[in-house]
């Protein structure tokens, strides 16, 4: 199955998409994750979008879209499914994703929107803390670590990814409204975008995406 799951910054589509994935044997391709790794290689790519990424602004729709359907397509040639996740994140990225789609003829099977309001999203996200090595997420109120600071997996340390900064977060909440938000206009046009409150605990979130799934 292919699936967009959509939502503001820090609605929980990573998490839930890393759950669903497991569950419906699909791929979790987060383009934020394809982007912090090419930062953490050190390649050219990487250095090129760090100083974007870290002011919260969105990395030009080109290299997105080169990036990710490099890795999509591969998927598709291999007939495996795949939940994105941050993908499209404008208007041109969801446009070159549908042509591409059709001329291999493939569909998005289903679009999940995770509903969040505004100041949830601030709280929860200059609370996060992620692992520098495992990706584990936390929170410092309600995911906390055993060990302040110290990934219970892995024993290395936790940091605040520079992007989860306030204001950052609220640059970001802005672009979401202002470039991302439409895009769940552009599907409900073709298709029905599943609605879920992402206020909701993750396994409630986690049981409704898999009712609209079935
Ligand atoms: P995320 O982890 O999805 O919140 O993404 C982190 C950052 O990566 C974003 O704030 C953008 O700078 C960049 N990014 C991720 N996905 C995209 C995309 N589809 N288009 C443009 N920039 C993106």
């Amino acid at each position: 199955m292919n699936i967009v799951i959509m939502g503001p910054p820090g609605a929980g589509k990573g998490t839930q998409a890393s759950v669903i994935a497991g569950k419906i044997d699909a791929k979790h391709l987060s383009s934020g994750d394809l982007l912090r790794e090419a930062v953490a290689s050190g390649s050219d790519l990487g250095k090129s979008v760090k100083k974007v990424m870290d002011s919260g602004a969105l990395v030009s729709d080109d290299l997105m879209i080169d990036l990710i359907m490099d890795v999509v397509m591969k998927l598709v040639a291999d007939s495996k499914g795949f939940l994105l996740d941050g993908f499209p994140r404008t208007l041109v990225q969801a446009e070159a994703l549908n042509e591409k789609f059709a001329d291999a003829g493939v569909q998005i099977d289903k679009v999940i929107n995770l509903d969040v309001k505004s100041e949830t999203i601030v709280q929860r996200l200059s609370g996060r803390r992620v692992c520098t090595k495992c990706k584990s997420v936390y929170h410092v109120d309600s995911l906390p670590p055993k060990v302040k600071g110290i990934c219970d997996n892995d024993g290395e340390e936790l940091i605040i990814r520079s992007d989860d900064q306030e204001a950052v977060i609220r640059q970001r909440l802005k672009i979401y409204d202002d470039s991302t938000f439409p895009i769940l206009d552009f599907y409900s046009k073709s298709q029905e975008v599943f609605q879920v409150s992402g206020e909701l605990q993750m396994d409630e979130v986690t049981g409704k995406i898999l009712e609209a799934l079935s």
